[in-house]
């Protein structure tokens, strides 16, 4: 195996760039999962995951063993259960993943589709919930095939004032993006580690609001099962075997978040964003998605017509060492995923993304 030699400059949806900090805690000496010494990292990195979340009182915050997909699956196999009448609200890949999931848990399961590009209207929400009664709502905070920025808040409003639980994606908004469980009163949260927060994939964090814990159903899965994960990261019993050189990287990088503060690190995110966006119109291109709907962690820009879009992403490959990402589904060749997120949100990414853009599509700024 011939491991890689240089750094990726890693400005697709995710994996972000990693900071050299996040590096170092993860080449720190291995624990096994019930070492006192590691058990309580588990305890100072399950307080930092509520604070980071804004989680309120009486939350359980904890990180799943995998990916965001595996932290989208702990939320859904905990609250759903067959016959659970659940509200997806797809507006793209991930909405459609969840709504998908939810059905695989046996929820009957109803869509509203919004179109790609485009964020979902809350009074849509509301006139869904009011045809047709449902037990929980699941909705992408950020979703990332598109670019846009879901009015979560507002649809978690009407959802509890219907009598549903919502279920919220915010892979691509932790750590990047304002999101405040408490006093959004979300239920049940999820995201990723690898994207946001800027630590390597593996791990999943995850918070249940008290409502969610006493909602919680008689869970399928083993291995994602909430009781017995919290027997685990409260009470200390084998589960699993957890990654200690993972928990290292994580809570390094909550570390980081908290240093830096919640709100410092949306302002840079919204600020490097919006020096992107002027720097890609200077471009003569234009991006996906209107205002206000528009995701500060990932740019979707447009190809411009008559440009092949594989052959600009490898350029940047190949000539930049840089990594953008392609579109998805029905967005195939029509636009770029460009994710200014965690580590990767500088100004230093935003000017090198831009020179090379410009150098791909032979273009200079104009003013
Ligand atoms: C990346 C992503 C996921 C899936 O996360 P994995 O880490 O790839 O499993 C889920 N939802 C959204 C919105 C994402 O961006």
């Amino acid at each position: 195996m011939t491991l890689p030699s240089t750094d990726r400059i890693l400005l697709g949806p995710g994996p972000s760039v990693m900071s050299p900090r996040v590096m170092r805690a993860m080449a720190s000496p291995v624990l096994s999962h019930l070492d006192p010494e590691f058990v309580g990292l588990m305890d100072e990195l399950r307080s930092g995951l509520a604070r980071v979340f804004r989680a309120p009182e009486g939350s359980l915050a904890l990180a799943v063993s995998g990916t965001g997909t595996a932290g989208m699956e702990t939320a859904v196999a905990n609250l759903v259960q067959r016959g659970t009448r659940v509200l997806a609200v797809v507006t793209g890949y991930f909405g459609e993943r969840l709504a998908e999931m939810c059905a695989r848990y046996g929820a009957e399961v109803r869509r509203l589709d919004v179109e790609w590009g485009r964020a979902a209207d809350p009074d849509d929400v509301r006139k869904a919930l009011e045809v047709s009664r449902a037990d929980l709502v699941c909705i992408v905070h950020a979703e990332t095939s598109t670019g846009v920025l879901n009015p979560v808040e507002a649809v978690a409003r009407i959802a509890h004032e219907l009598g549903a639980m919502v279920i919220v994606d915010a892979v691509t908004s932790l750590g990047g993006m304002p999101l405040d469980v408490a006093a959004w009163n979300l239920d049940a949260v999820y995201s990723c580690s690898q994207k946001g927060l800027g630590a390597p994939s593996g791990l999943a964090p995850v918070v249940f609001a008290p409502r969610a814990l006493e909602k919680r159903v008689t869970c399928r899965s083993f291995y994602f099962d909430l009781t017995l994960l919290e027997d685990y990261w409260v009470r200390r019993k084998y589960h699993h075997t957890m990654s200690s050189s993972l928990v290292y990287a994580l809570g390094e990088a909550v570390a980081m978040v908290e240093e830096e503060g919640l709100e410092a690190r949306w302002a840079r995110h919204e600020q490097n964003h919006r020096a992107f966006v002027a720097g890609v119109t200077a471009l003569g291109l234009s991006m996906l998605v209107p205002e206000p709907a528009r995701l500060w962690t990932l740019n979707t820009v447009r190809v411009p017509a008559g440009v092949d879009e594989a052959a600009v992403r490898r350029h940047l490959l190949q000539r930049f060492n840089m990594e953008i990402g392609a579109g998805l589904g029905p967005l195939a060749g029509q636009i770029f995923r460009i994710g200014l997120m965690g580590n990767g949100s500088t100004p230093a990414h935003v000017a090198l993304c831009l020179a090379a853009l410009g150098d791909a599509l032979g273009r200079r700024p104009q003013p």
